[in-house]
């Protein structure tokens, strides 16, 4: 006879992924897990290219990095990560800059030996006519670094990669970035991140493996069209959702918008094409933002020049594009408009008895991993209370 599954999850993204592991292993739940994709791991999965051995993410480059404890802990219950640290280099005018903006591109661009206190004011200066509580990404931008280094920096790269005036864009875009006044160039200000040694889908392979027969997967299975979704729909099994929210409810208060990406990629017969992971483009041309090495991810699998794949290097063209339904839906566009349009969506949701919505695309949020893992382990810990009581 057929197991009975008693919880469904819709999408094998990180979301679905851990709350399908915590049900499974902590409240011995059985969980039917789909995905309308061919893999495990959403927006995270990553694959080795055959010609070269060289992993590369398929859905744009993502690099772990996490300051929450708890987050970590779990994480590394099911991988051990490299102790990769992401560093990115800008283009502007034909120049190449460090990034985040920090004093060697400050010194670099002013063509100056400003010391940290020296740099401060200098900034301070150029950004005196920023309002004191930005309430967009342009005047947050020129608050934290000043107009003449927005402009060159974050102006047009933002203008490519949102196709949004940035005065419509939210302040917590550009806070994901650190400016220091120092000259440490390292991406991210976490205490922990890294990269899965052996890759993003055993890491999530092994969260699978954690729950034995608990978890049956069931790929290229989509909620909205599959015979056998729909009977279990019809019987009222409680499900987590973490498919775009306005999709469920038929896009009836209109759609959310999002940015959507195209994905150049290229093997090219060279060692090494631009010495470092990540090479954005500040400026409007070239069209794509930003070019990624996955080589430089892994210097532990890459460094031996005898290895197979030296000669060899694999990198992808990033450039933006406008979503249209069919596309992949990758950053939330967030205007005052679409959170509008959100409100209402969620006051539908709230009021769902089975149903609870989550990740990125239930959420509609601009959700890093750890925010997304963090975000399930508390839908987690509400729904035990309800399932326990
Ligand atoms: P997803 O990974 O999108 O998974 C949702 C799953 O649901 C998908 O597999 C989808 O196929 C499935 N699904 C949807 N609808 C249906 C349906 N109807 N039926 C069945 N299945 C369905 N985070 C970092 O920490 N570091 C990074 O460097 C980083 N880089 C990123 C780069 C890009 C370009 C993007 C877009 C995001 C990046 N992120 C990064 C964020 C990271 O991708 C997310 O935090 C994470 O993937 C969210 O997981 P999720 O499960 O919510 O969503
Ligand atoms: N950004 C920019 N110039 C850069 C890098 C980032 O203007 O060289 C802005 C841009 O608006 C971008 C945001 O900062 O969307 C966040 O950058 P991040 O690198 O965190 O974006 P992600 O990796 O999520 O695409």
């Amino acid at each position: 006879m057929e197991k009975k599954s008693d919880i469904l999850i819709v999408g094998a993204g990180l979301f679905g992924l851990t709350m399908a592991e915590r049900l499974a292993n902590e409240l011995g739940k059985n969980v039917l897990l789909i995905d309308k994709r061919r893999h495990i791991g959403g927006n995270c999965y990553s694959e080795f290219d055959p010609d070269t051995g060289i992993e590369c993410h398929k859905y744009g480059a993502h690099l772990f990095h996490t300051s929450d404890e708890k987050v970590w802990e779990y994480v590394n219950r099911f991988t051990e990560f490299t102790n990769y640290v992401h560093y990115v280099y800008t283009t502007h005018d034909g120049v190449v800059y460090p990034l985040p903006i920090n004093l060697g591109t400050i010194n670099q661009f002013f063509r100056a030996a400003y010391t940290p206190d020296e740099a401060k004011v200098k900034i301070a200066e150029q950004a005196a006519d920023a309002p004191a509580e930005p309430s967009n990404l342009a005047e947050q931008g020129v608050s934290l670094i000043g107009e003449p280094l927005f402009n060159a920096f974050i102006k047009n790269y933002t203008a490519k990669q949102w196709q949004t005036p940035a005065e419509e864009l939210s302040p917590e875009i550009i806070k994901r970035l650190p400016v220091r006044y120092n000259y440490d160039n390292r991406y991210f200000n976490n205490t922990y991140e890294g990269l899965p040694v052996n890759g993003y889908e055993a890491w999530f392979r092994n969260m699978l493996e954690s729950c034995g027969e608990k978890v049956e997967l069931r790929l290229e299975t989509n909620y909205f069209t599959d015979p056998a979704i729909q009977a279990l729909r019809d019987q009222g099994i409680t499900t987590i959702y973490t498919g775009p929210i306005d999709q469920f409810y038929d896009y009836q208060f209109g759609e959310l918008k999002w940015r959507s990406l195209e994905l150049e990629k290229e093997v090219l017969d060279v060692d090494d094409f631009q010495g470092c992971p990540v090479m954005n483009y500040a400026d409007l041309e070239p069209k794509y933002t930003r070019i990624h090495e996955f080589k430089h991810f892994h210097p532990e699998r890459h460094q031996d020049a005898y290895a197979e794949n030296s000669g060899k290097t694999v990198i992808v063209r990033e450039y933006s594009k406008t979503w249209q339904r069919n596309d992949e839906p990758y950053y939330p566009v967030n205007t005052t408009e679409d959170r509008a349009i959100l409100a209402k969506y969620q006051s539908l949701a709230d009021q769902e008895d089975q149903v609870i919505f989550g990740g990125r695309l239930g959420e509609y949020a601009y959700y890093d991993m750890d925010k997304t893992i963090a975000s399930a382990l508390s839908c987690f810990a509400e729904l035990k209370t309800r399932l326990t009581n």
